[in-house]
């Protein structure tokens, strides 16, 4: 072996043997490995079981040893600023028995400050308490809120005019009152408003714009709905009130014939009409009265109806053919009232209740009796009746004792809202108390009879003696010339001197 081939046999026998040893080497490594990585693997499950164990032990630890707090609803809860807080609730207990009612709850919530209150939840159990904590936030999440004076959708202005910015307001449940803090866009023809409270709750409200009048005049008659005038009267129409929201200048038309020479229910149209053509319409009503009739007798009978006795004086008056007037009640049977005015005779309203301390409590209580009354008639009739006799007379003065002055009111406010009355000029006393008999009665009616005067007699169609006297002052009026009439819709008032 020369050395060329030494060296070269020499190298390859230490590949050779470098090989065996590094894969003998390879081979004892790898099960090395192999073993440390079991290791391991059995340390992490022993540690992990031990941990399990140990949070177990714990949790049962804690369970047996620490009574339990369980709050109702969240830990954290956020309430509205200056709402009423109230507590969601907790329950406590330890292996079933109740211990809520020894919780101690420390911690206040302020409403009416911002902020964050924490709210505690102890108890202690057998020397081992436990603690929970609640937090309540005191928020202002509400909208400030912008109203207007006018619509708050729609803002009309008169033609031409100027935006005040005077017709909103803003207000906030912190803040107050925030109207200086709103601000004002324009958008085309929609305006913007805006505002923001310190916690940046923000109120947007979108409104359009018009200019446009859209409102009427205001119109008020000084001469009021109903106005009555005697045949020969002069008429002049009523001085009035008018203006508008754009217009100064308001234009007033009356329209309307009255006729003075005729009794009868004439009106008069008043129109007010702004520059954008809105209108108002005013109707006054004129009565024209006849002129009253001298010598004519109207008997007229109060307090009625009743049975027995209103029945007799119509079939009595319906021998004689004479007309009457009955000034009713709310009292006795419709079917009497009904034959009455199926009969021909004048139907009016005395009163419903026939109570003096009802009727002159107070004229809102004058017209609600008037109105029940008034209210059966049309019921029954079909027809609403304007003519009124008051209880006792215009000229009565016991009416003071329940309201001075009521008839001074009344005698006029009947006349405004469209009534005549009829007071009497001759009384027959058949309601003093059955003082008198039938032929009393008769005397105190015929002695009385003028036939330079209109004869209203005032008689009561309750009284039997007034039944009883009735032919006999029929008799006596045909005898001497005189003419029976019931009260028409125009027939002229009788008016006594009013006291109160
Ligand atoms: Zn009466």
């Amino acid at each position: 072996m020369n050395r060329r081939n030494y060296r070269r046999y020499h190298r390859n026998y230490h590949r050779y043997r470098y090989n065996r040893y590094y894969k003998l080497y390879q081979k004892v490594n790898a099960l090395q490995r192999k073993r440390l990585a079991d290791y391991s693997m059995r340390k992490i499950t022993e540690c992990t079981l031990f941990l399990v164990l140990g949070v177990c032990l714990l949790f049962l630890y804690q369970m047996l040893v620490f009574p339990r707090i369980d709050l109702e609803g969240s830990k954290v809860i956020e309430v509205e600023y200056q709402s009423k807080y109230k507590e969601p609730g907790f329950a406590s207990s330890y292996f079933g028995e109740n211990l809520s009612p020894m919780v101690k709850v420390k911690g206040k919530v302020d409403t009416s400050k911002i902020g964050e209150y924490p709210i505690t939840y102890q108890v202690t159990y057998h020397g081992f308490s436990t603690t929970k904590t609640r937090i309540v936030k005191v928020v202002d999440s509400s909208y400030p809120e912008i109203t207007f004076t006018t619509d708050d959708k729609k803002l009309y202005l008169c033609p031409d005019s100027k935006y005040l910015y005077d017709d909103y307001k803003a207000v906030d449940n912190y803040d107050g009152d925030i109207t200086d803090k709103v601000k004002v866009t324009k958008n085309g023809e929609k305006l913007i408003y805006v505002v923001s409270d310190t916690f940046g709750n923000k109120t947007v409200v979108e409104r359009d714009v018009f200019y446009k009048d859209i409102l009427e005049p205001t119109l008020e008659l000084d001469g009021g709905d109903v106005t009555t005038l005697a045949i020969g009267d002069t008429f002049t129409d009523s001085t009035y009130q008018v203006s508008d929201n754009c217009d100064k200048n308001i234009k007033v038309e009356v329209s309307g014939d009255v006729d003075t020479s005729k009794a009868g229910t004439y009106e008069r149209v008043y129109t007010a009409t702004d520059s954008s053509s809105n209108t108002a319409k005013k109707v006054q009503k004129v009565i024209v009265l006849e002129p009253s009739k001298q010598g004519v007798i109207y008997l007229t009978f109060d307090d009625g109806p009743r049975s027995g006795t209103t029945d007799i004086i119509l079939n009595i008056l319906k021998e004689e053919n004479v007309k009457a007037t009955f000034f009713v009640t709310n009292s006795g049977p419709d079917d009497l009232i009904k034959r009455a005015y199926d009969e021909g005779h004048a139907i009016g309203l005395h009163t419903a209740s026939h109570d003096y301390s009802v009727v002159y409590a107070s004229g809102d209580s004058y017209f609600n009796d008037l109105k029940l009354v008034s209210e059966r008639v049309k019921r029954i009739t079909g027809e609403e009746s304007k003519l009124i006799r008051f209880p006792g007379g215009s000229s009565n003065t016991i009416s003071r004792k329940y309201s001075p002055g009521i008839m001074s009111y009344l005698t006029q406010e009947v006349v405004k809202r469209g009534y005549r009355y009829y007071d009497w000029n001759i009384d027959s006393r058949d309601a003093e108390g059955g003082r008198f008999n039938a032929d009393e009665i008769t005397k105190f009616v015929t002695s009385k009879l003028s036939h330079d005067k209109v004869n209203m007699v005032l008689m009561h169609d309750i009284k039997v003696t007034t039944m009883e006297a009735l032919r006999n002052i029929i008799r006596y009026g045909k005898e001497n010339g005189y003419v029976f009439d019931k009260i028409g819709p125009y027939t002229d008032m009788v008016m006594q001197h009013v006291n109160n």
